[in-house]
This record gives C-alpha cells, sequence and structure tokens, in this order.
C-alpha cells in the first residue's frame, strides 16, 4: 500500500493548454477551437463536407479569456511545492507565435497585471518564505541560460564562452527580493537579444530557462531541503518546410525538432512509468534530468493559436500534449 503511494507520488505530470485570444489589428478568421470545457478542448477539423471535429483531454486548458493571475492561481500549489524540497518543471511548448512568452513573462510592456508566470512565481515564493521565517529560512538564487543549435549560454553574465556550458557551471545569483529578480531577467532578455535581429529572431529558436534553487533550513532540527524550478520557454514548436529550409535556418530547425521530440520521449516514457527514460538524446533533457523523473514534478503547458491556418500546427501541438499527458 505505502508503495503504491510512493509510486503514484512518482512521475507527477501534467498537461495544461491554454488559446491565445485573436489579436486587435489582424483579421479575426473563424477559430479553430470549436468547444472548452473544464479539461476538454474540442477543435474544428475542416473537412470536405465541411465539419469535423476532435476533442483532447488535459487536466485543465485555458480558454482565450483566461487572465494570467487565473493561470497563475492553478499553477501556484505546484510552485510552492519548491518550498518542500520538490524540483519542478514547467514547460511552455507551442509554435511561434501562440503565447509561450506571454504566459512565461507576459507581452512586450508589461504591467503588474500581465506579469507572466515567472514574475508571480518568484514574488509568491519569496511571500511564502517570509510567511514561513519564524520556522525556515530560505536562501534562494536564479540561473537564466538559452539553448540554441544544442549549445548553451549563460544569459546572467556580459562575456560568456559559447562552448559546452552546463547549468551547474551558469553563474548563480543569490537573489532576496522581487526586485531582484526583475532586474536579473531583464539583463537576461538583454543578454538573450544579443546576436538577433529583425529578420533573426533568435528567442523562437532557442529555449530560453530560468531556474530558481531554493534552500530551506529547519531552525529548530537544522534540516536543510532543497528544491528548485525550471521555467523553460521552449523554441517554437513549427515544422519548417524541409524543401525551402537552408543553411542555418535547417540547421536550427533540425536541431529544434530533435530536441522537442527528445523531450517528447522523455516525458512520455516518464508518464508510462517505463524503466528507460531516454535523458541523453538532447541538452535540454540531460541538463533538466535530476529534476525530470523520480519524485520531480512537471508541467506540459502546451499553447494553441485559434487561427483557422494555423490549424495544422495546432493538431501537432495537441497531439504532442496528448502523447505526454
Ligand atoms: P510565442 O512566445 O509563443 O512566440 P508570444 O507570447 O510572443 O508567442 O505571443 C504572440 C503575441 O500574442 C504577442 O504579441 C503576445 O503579447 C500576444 N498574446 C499571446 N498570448 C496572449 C494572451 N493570452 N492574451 C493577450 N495577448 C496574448
Ligand atoms: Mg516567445
Amino acid at each position: 500500500k505505502l508503495y503504491n503511494q510512493v509510486q503514484d507520488l512518482k512521475g507527477s505530470i501534467r498537461v495544461y493548454c491554454r488559446v491565445r485570444p485573436f489579436l486587435s489589428g489582424k483579421p479575426n478568421y473563424s477559430s479553430s477551437v470549436d468547444n472548452i470545457e473544464d479539461g476538454t478542448i474540442t477543435i474544428n477539423i475542416p473537412s470536405k463536407n465541411g465539419k469535423g471535429h476532435r476533442s483532447f483531454n488535459f487536466n485543465k486548458v485555458f480558454g482565450p479569456s483566461a487572465a494570467q493571475a487565473e493561470v497563475f492561481s492553478d499553477m501556484q500549489p505546484l510552485i510552492r511545492s519548491v518550498l518542500d524540497g520538490y524540483n519542478v518543471c514547467i514547460f511552455a511548448y507551442g509554435q511561434t507565435g501562440s503565447g509561450k512568452t506571454y504566459t512565461m513573462t507576459g507581452p512586450k510592456e508589461i504591467t503588474e497585471k500581465s506579469q507572466g508566470v515567472n514574475y508571480r512565481a518568484l514574488s509568491d515564493l519569496f511571500i511564502t518564505a517570509d510567511q514561513r521565517r519564524d520556522t525556515v529560512c530560505y536562501d534562494v538564487s536564479v540561473q537564466m541560460i538559452e539553448i540554441y543549435n544544442e549549445q548553451v549560454r549563460d544569459l546572467l553574465i556580459r562575456s560568456n564562452s559559447h562552448k559546452g556550458l552546463s547549468v551547474p557551471d551558469a553563474c548563480q545569483v543569490p537573489v532576496s527580493s522581487t526586485k531582484d529578480v526583475i532586474e536579473l531577467m531583464n539583463l537576461g532578455q538583454r543578454n538573450r537579444a544579443v546576436g538577433a535581429t529583425a529578420l533573426n529572431d533568435r528567442s523562437s529558436r532557442s529555449h530560453s530557462c530560468l531556474t530558481v534553487h531554493v534552500q530551506g533550513r529547519d531552525l529548530t532540527s537544522g534540516t536543510i531541503l532543497r528544491g528548485c524550478m525550471h521555467l523553460v520557454d521552449l523554441a517554437g514548436s513549427e515544422r519548417v518546410d524541409k524543401s525551402e529550409a537552408t543553411g542555418d535556418r535547417l540547421k536550427e530547425a533540425q536541431h529544434i525538432n530533435r530536441s522537442l521530440s527528445a523531450l517528447g520521449d522523455v516525458i512520455a516514457s516518464l508518464a508510462q512509468k517505463n524503466q528507460h527514460v531516454p535523458y541523453r538524446n538532447s541538452k535540454l533533457t540531460q541538463l533538466l534530468q535530476d529534476s525530470l523523473g523520480g519524485q520531480a514534478k512537471t508541467l506540459m503547458f502546451v499553447h494553441i493559436s485559434p487561427e483557422i491556418d494555423a490549424i495544422g500546427e495546432t493538431i501537432s501541438t495537441l497531439k504532442f500534449a496528448e502523447r505526454v499527458a
């Protein structure tokens, strides 16, 4: 019985889906989303006789009108478990333009209301840690990295070597307030923009990961608890037309396809409680190995664009999510 309970704790994988609203200033196509109810999303599939539907089930589906606060409050217990010593990974998956960065960080001009998960997560951790200050003393530090073409870049240092960096080597900065974190995230964003041009928006073709390390010392027993949380804004999942992409663009696309499917393979094998989990097939899964599986908690948060002309990518995103659910 106890063994079963321990097993239940393992491989804790949740899958959420969020549908972006139509963007103002763009023509309003008809929506590919037919219905959203609790954890079920039903998609309109164009077919010869004009109708066709398919439903997908997840732990939670957020419609286009879901506010940032609502999305966060659903994730809050998962995020707080870091303070109890759990490792947590949250992945934002979806085609470019589907709202991954909006969920994780926010829109271009971030207001308090539009703050994404990473700001809210950090301020919630500080508030909760402060509420527990009579019993536990917490130290928090953050790392920010980018993975581009299977190479890791530290986003919190100014001059960096471009090769062979692993997360343990990435600089880990102690923080004691949300303000500290915002400053670091801004530095990371500025560093991320280096190397990107208007025509070459690298951010959609690299994975970015904000890692939060938490160490708690129980003031009476002296016991130390360590937890960490990875907030990952993945590269765009869209398939690149192989006949059109050449050179660097093709190489990027191949790296992205390979690493996203490696991530899907790892999560699917954890969900199925397989003996062998193929962590070694991508940089991302190698780096996050300690936080995927075991007692760790994973949230795969897939994003879809509502426009009917994105239906192909929408279906492939939903199928990816269904496989890991
Ligand atoms: P991605 O990171 O997946 O490429 P973005 O997060 O950049 O996509 O979203 C594309 C555009 O849509 C941005 O202008 C963003 O502000 C807007 N957007 C995305 N999701 C929402 C949402 N839930 N509500 C309002 N605007 C959104
Ligand atoms: Mg983005």
